[in-house]
């Protein structure tokens, strides 16, 4: 979609009555990023959890954050990817649908708890290749995560954080080929060390599935001397950063998710 398009599919969606975030219906009350059925299908992913990368189960480190340490200190997520919430990712994030992303974006600022935020200092949206941003028109993670941001009183450094080169779409890779696809694929922009030594930030984004990207994105912040680094998603496929599952693939993955 072209930039103009955008703009007026952003300019509408000011004007167009509030929907469902999946599926368009008309929100429920108790929570308006989604209709009644779809709210009832949404599942929190809540403690306990792996205390390491928040897998849910049990709250000791899991199996595979025992076999290898993931390189960020700690990842939390709203929601299980299943459903509707990701019919939700995939409604904004393929199919340019910026009224669902308002949605989603509203949700996490209200639903959020306070002690996801508490350390951080610095939210770092995951980066997009800027080829990849031209083609799509918006960093997903800069739309979803800015107003939690703005509530929480933190700064959303947007552009700290580089995709120095193009990767293969992450969807259908297993763990292993999803860490090597990845690497070396981030910098910080010039000069902007500084920003991120001896400081706690928190790397957000849309989804989370085997962290191969956000262990990757840890690293580049570890070696330039951030005190601490969280991950922070709004939802979350079943994987591990130790493991091998296969993202999940639900019935309704449409062709479009072929893209990141
Ligand atoms: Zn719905
Ligand atoms: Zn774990």
């Amino acid at each position: 979609m072209a930039a103009w398009a955008r703009l007026a599919a952003a300019l509408g969606g000011l004007l167009l009555p509030r929907g469902c975030a999946a599926c368009g219906c008309p929100p429920s009350e108790t929570e308006p990023a989604f209709c009644p059925s779809c709210r009832e299908e949404l599942v929190w992913l809540q403690e306990p959890c792996c205390p390491r990368c928040g897998r849910p189960g049990g709250d000791e480190l899991c199996p595979g954050c025992r076999r290898a340490e993931p390189a960020f200190d700690q990842a939390r997520s709203l929601l299980a990817y299943a459903g509707p919430a990701g019919q939700a990712v995939r409604r904004f994030k393929y199919r340019g649908s910026l009224a669902a992303g308002a949605e989603l974006a509203g949700l996490i600022a209200r639903r959020t708890p306070a002690e996801y935020l508490a350390g951080a200092e610095l939210l770092l949206p995951v980066p997009l290749h800027p080829w990849r941003l031209l083609r799509r028109g918006f960093n997903q993670a800069c739309v979803l995560f800015r107003p939690l941001a703005r509530r929480h009183g933190r700064e959303l450094a947007a552009g700290l954080l580089r995709r120095r080169r193009h990767t293969r779409p992450q969807v259908g890779l297993d763990a292993a080929a999803r860490r090597e696809n990845v690497a070396g694929a981030f910098d910080l922009a010039r000069g902007t060390a500084a920003r991120v030594r001896g400081r706690q930030v928190l790397l957000v984004d849309d989804v989370f599935t085997t962290g191969a990207t956000a262990a990757e994105c840890a690293r580049v912040l570890k070696e330039a001397g951030a005190a601490w680094v969280g991950v922070f998603t709004l939802v979350r496929a079943r994987g591990h950063p130790g493991g091998g599952l296969r993202p999940e693939a639900g019935p309704d993955m449409i062709a479009g998710d072929q893209r990141q």
